[in-house]
């Protein structure tokens, strides 16, 4: 990576929260480049639909087919040629030829004062153009129907050939995190397989004197290990192969090995605590041994210090190709900020999708927050309804940053912009919905 005077990985300064998104997916885009990642064919693989969900798209599915196949009724009713509307009768009577189903066509031909009963998605007699609804006829027997002229026109209630997918038309791009419908769709087109980015690897660490693993007894000042479970929750929310590197001692050597141990297997490490000041010092110096890591302060409330940069490749090791490291604060509410804010899209641009971005939307505060210009800040919070059907959002308690209740207790984040100053009661404020994401 080339270093410029004003390269914003070696800022210490403090950070626009979108400067360090900037700076972040440049580097992504770098790694990209430099084919170090799943955009290489080696990279790619094929899986059966009922494996795809949330893979990523690596090729542009074409349509074999036209979709539908061939021109076919859009209601239960009666099909007929839209020529016997040319005239100036307001009723119209047609006799009833036979029925056309779906999957059972009607193989004969009719004549302009004949109808056909047709249900749902049956192909369109020879000779039949519109169909009228069922519910818009008469009948006193059931040799004829009757209706009003002016109640459709001619070609109406009939589905074209290829009308929601052309031969050869591109029915998902490539890119694409695969949803449920997208495997429906594929297979209403035949296709039985994907190709698909391989997982990207992530490795995960913990770092702190104090971290004690779940099987352990908690002596005085120590704490149990949360943050590799929100990680590991996190994660699979992104269905990337998790490489869990366990808690490091703060020391220099273990550190590096442990650094050194998740560069030699994994695409990326995400390693959490060590970073605030105090801390930052030793972890930096290992860190500019291994690799190219800028230590960030951010303007962002929680979540200020992280360290963000490339591990390089470990001469003799299976992994050819630089990891890219995220160090988060060790705080448990500013991991899954952080994690939500900058390592998301990171892995989805690095694992080939190209929608990386968060959805935001709004909703009105029920209360006033306090807020000072010149941080983004990201608060806890419960999305209701109000009386009037409108979108309200309330905090969930004390907003701490290590209060992972209020995490817990939340279902989206109150986005208070850098610029944004105190919220009053009824403002408007952007929300991120944790459903899905987090
Ligand atoms: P640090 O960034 O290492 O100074 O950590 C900041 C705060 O987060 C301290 O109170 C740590 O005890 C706490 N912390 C760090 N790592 C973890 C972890 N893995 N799980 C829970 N709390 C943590
Ligand atoms: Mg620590």
């Amino acid at each position: 990576m080339k270093h410029s005077p004003n390269n914003p990985l070696l800022l210490s300064s403090s950070l626009h929260v979108d400067e360090a998104r900037a700076a972040i997916r440049n580097l992504v885009r770098e790694l990209l480049q430099e084919g170090g990642s799943t955009q290489d064919s080696n990279f790619i693989e094929t899986v059966t639909l009922d494996q795809a969900l949330n893979r990523i798209l690596a090729q542009d599915l074409l349509s074999p087919i036209d979709v539908p196949a061939a021109d076919n009724s859009a209601m239960d009713g009666y099909a007929f040629d839209g020529t016997c509307l040319n005239t100036n009768n307001s009723e119209i009577t047609l006799s009833i030829a036979g029925t056309a189903l779906a999957g059972k066509p009607y193989e004969g031909s009719i004549s302009q004062a004949q109808c056909l009963k047709i249900m749902t998605g049956a192909l369109m007699p020879k000779g039949c153009d519109t169909v009228i609804p069922q519910e818009f006829t008469s009948s006193s027997n059931n040799q004829s129907i009757t209706f009003t002229r002016s109640q459709l026109k001619a070609g109406e209630n009939r589905r074209l050939r290829g009308e929601d997918l052309q031969k050869d038309q591109p029915a998902i791009v490539a890119g694409r995190v695969l949803r449920p419908s997208d495997l429906g769709l594929a297979a209403s087109l035949g296709i039985a397989s994907l190709q698909v980015h391989r997982k990207l690897k992530v490795a995960i660490l913990s770092s702190g004197d104090e971290l004690r693993s779940l099987n352990q007894a908690l002596d005085p000042g120590s704490i149990y290990d949360s943050n590799r479970y929100s990680l590991i929750g996190l994660l699979n929310r992104l269905n990337v192969e998790i490489i869990d590197c366990g808690i490091v001692r703060d020391d220099p050597n273990s550190l590096k090995e442990a650094f050194i141990n998740a560069a030699a297997k994994a695409d990326v490490l995400i390693s959490s605590g060590g970073v605030s000041v105090g801390e930052a010092d030793f972890t930096k110096q290992i860190l500019q041994e291994l690799g190219d890591v800028g230590f960030w302060k951010i303007a962002m409330r929680p979540g200020r210090p992280m360290a963000f940069g490339i591990l390089k490749p470990i001469p003799d090791q299976s992994n050819p190709r630089k990891t890219l490291f995220f160090g988060l604060p060790g705080n448990p509410v500013a991991v899954m900020v952080t994690f939500y804010q900058f390592v998301r899209s990171a892995l989805l641009q690095l694992g080939g999708a190209t929608q990386t971005e968060p959805p935001l939307t709004q909703a009105i505060s029920e209360t006033a927050i306090r807020k000072k210009p010149g941080r983004t800040e990201f608060q806890r919070a419960i999305l209701g309804r109000a009386a009037d059907g409108k979108p309200t959002v309330r905090l969930t308690g004390s907003q701490g940053a290590g209060i992972l209740r209020s995490m817990s207790q939340a279902n989206c984040f109150v986005i208070l912009g850098h610029d944004q100053g105190n919220i009053a009661a009824g403002d408007w404020v952007d929300i991120a919905l944790f459903e899905g994401l987090l």
